[in-house]
């Protein structure tokens, strides 16, 4: 991994926990990373929309930043339930997630919005964690690099930069599943999409990009070790405190 690359462990709370559990959940994370004293990494949660505000505000001045799970690509407008990135960073927002397969599935978003979105988050000065990874039916019929091409000209704008977007491979089949790819596979995922990003962008070399699909502390420290990934995306291990520190800890620096 180049040095310049500090590894980024995210947490995915997805739908889960009450405002009172977010914001314990959220201190007990700052406490740790506290304690640990990192400066060679970067830790990041991103809880349900309603709990951004009160985490933000419980994680304010600490190592660990807090992000959104999605946010619309206009400012503001008729869009019933959507949240603009605007809104996210007003209230301590630093990072938004764009692209996760749940919203590219359950709400039929297609590259073209996914990268509005990302542009949304620029735009509200976020960073933008644009997901990509494919299905298992692609991955059966081995069109998983294909597909990564795909999505990433489709979805990762031309002016991402290293400071403004992070990249995260997650395999559809993976997350939620306790399946991982191996390490080989995520090695030549990986290599793949840093190759295919330094084709429409400048700074390529120096873009996170991230794995996720049931990291857990158990499995980190392989998965973490393989060259070109640059840190974790993790959903269900990220809602135990000591489970999401014991990953961070796994990261490998420099
Ligand atoms: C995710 O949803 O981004 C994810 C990686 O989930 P899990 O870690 O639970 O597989």
């Amino acid at each position: 991994m180049a040095s310049t690359r500090r590894p980024l462990i995210a947490g995915n709370w997805k739908m889960n926990g009450t405002l009172a559990d977010g914001v314990a959940l959220a201190r007990a994370i700052d406490a740790g990373a506290r304690t640990a004293g990192w400066t060679d990494r970067e830790l990041l949660v991103c809880p349900p929309a309603t709990h951004v505000a009160a985490v933000a505000e419980a994680l304010k001045g600490g190592p660990v930043h807090a992000g959104g799970q999605d946010c619309h690509a206009k400012a503001s407008g008729a869009h019933t339930g959507d949240i603009a990135a605007e809104m996210l960073a007003a209230v301590g927002a630093r990072f938004v997630i764009v692209g996760h397969s749940e919203r590219r599935t359950d709400h039929g978003e297609t590259d073209a919005v996914v990268r509005a979105k990302a542009e949304a988050a620029w735009r509200a000065g976020l960073i933008a964690v644009i997901c990509i990874g494919e299905t298992l039916a692609e991955r059966d019929a081995g069109r998983t690099l294909e597909v990564l091409s795909r999505q990433i000209t489709g979805s990762v704008p031309g002016a991402a930069t290293a400071a403004n977007s992070v990249l995260a491979y997650e395999p559809v089949w993976a997350i939620g599943t306790g399946k991982t790819p191996t390490v080989a596979e995520v090695a030549a995922a990986h290599a793949h999409i840093r190759k295919a990003l330094a084709a429409q962008m400048a700074e390529a070399a120096g873009v996170r990009l991230l794995y996720g699909g049931s990291v857990k502390a158990s499995n980190a420290a392989e998965l973490l070790a393989v060259a070109d990934v640059d840190g974790a995306l993790v959903g269900g291990a990220s809602l135990n405190a000591a489970e999401f520190l014991a990953i961070a800890k796994a990261a490998q620096s420099g």
